[in-house]
């Protein structure tokens, strides 16, 4: 192992003498040592609208009798909802979550407080629409989304052409650039003993 690691160290160490040299042919500084390139642009930082940014989220929600279950921006007949100060689409939670990590925006609870009247029974789709604009601000357009929803009950699959139609029109995006995908836990943990619903989600942006 540490051979090996001797010697990608010794490839690196040469690949950065490359583009030392290359960039750098007689340029000799004042000091009389030739200039090195900066370590940002070594390392291509500062240079971000060349690449494409990701970010993830993660969100649970408990389900309780006496509430609407809304998912994917959907209302789902249920016998439970789900907890929480807005209607508590877990899903959109995680994929705005996604979104604004991505963009390095803080996360979802900092632009929408649970504590603010503003946001109480909120449609989690205001939310998301929000969220887009929030990076719009920034210059950022979505490359595609990918999202799994981890429930015992109800079943989802049936469900996810229609979130997917839903979360692209509020979003202004090709419903190609949604993947929802459900899950259970196998009966194991909250998930399992139908206490709650999870969301996982990444997203892909990029400066327009
Ligand atoms: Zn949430």
């Amino acid at each position: 192992m540490s051979n090996t690691k001797h010697n990608m160290n010794n490839t690196k160490h040469n690949m950065n003498n490359t583009k030392h040299n290359i960039e750098n042919e007689n340029s000799i500084g004042e000091n009389g040592y030739r200039n090195s390139p900066s370590p940002s642009r070594e390392r291509g930082l500062g240079e971000e609208s060349l690449f494409p940014r990701v970010g993830m989220g993660y969100d649970v929600h408990q389900l309780v009798e006496g509430r609407d279950l809304w998912l994917g921006g959907i209302k789902i007949e249920h016998s439970k909802g789900l907890l929480g100060h807005s209607d508590a689409d877990v899903l959109i939670h995680a994929i705005c979550d996604a979104l604004l990590g991505a963009a390095n925006l803080r996360d979802i609870g900092y632009h929408f407080p649970d504590t603010s009247d503003k946001t109480l029974n909120m449609d989690s789709k205001i939310i998301l629409k929000k969220t887009m604009e929030l990076l719009a601000d920034k210059g950022y357009v979505l490359g595609n989304i990918d999202a799994t929803v981890c429930a015992e009950h109800p079943k989802l699959n049936p469900h996810i052409p229609a979130m997917k139609t839903c979360l692209a029109q509020v979003i202004g995006c090709d419903e190609d650039q949604i993947s929802i995908k459900a899950t259970t836990t196998e009966k194991l943990g909250f998930t399992g003993r139908e206490e709650g619903i999870s969301a996982y989600a990444v997203a892909l942006i990029a400066k327009k």
